[in-house]
């Protein structure tokens, strides 16, 4: 565990968050700043800076995505679609150096991206 790392200590239980689904190997919360009806985070409990560190691992990366499934299947998001993102870096705009993947939903979510 990284004690420097916010979603590490989400992990550990040191900071609060609104779990949604858990697995011995990920953990899924509600954002806290949510950017869609539905915004869930889904992260693996062991650390990984980004989705480029994650891909070393498949079995880990397996893990989160069938997490991101089942947080998709509970939220009733299957039916009229969601969207599964990673930021990833700095153009990216990724703000939290724990890897995770942004379960969004809902409503109907708008273009892929703000710039175009
Ligand atoms: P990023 O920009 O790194 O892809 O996304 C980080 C996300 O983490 C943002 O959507 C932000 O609202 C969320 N976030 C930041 N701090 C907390 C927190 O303490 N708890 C929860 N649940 N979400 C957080
Ligand atoms: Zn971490």
């Amino acid at each position: 565990m990284d004690h420097d790392c916010l979603f590490c200590r989400i992990v550990a239980g040191e900071i609060p968050a609104t779990v949604v689904y858990e697995t011995p190997t990920t953990l899924a919360f509600r954002d806290i700043d949510p950017k869609a009806a539905v915004h869930v985070l889904v992260i693996p409990k062991e650390h990984y800076a980004d989705v480029v560190a994650l891909s070393a691992d498949p079995a880990a990366s397996a893990d989160l995505l069938a997490t991101a499934s089942s947080v998709a299947e509970g939220e009733g998001l299957t039916g009229d679609g969601f969207r599964l993102m990673f930021n990833t870096g700095r153009f990216a705009g990724q703000e939290v150096f724990h890897v995770h993947a942004h379960v969004l939903g809902g409503e109907p979510l708008g273009p892929m991206l703000a710039l175009r």
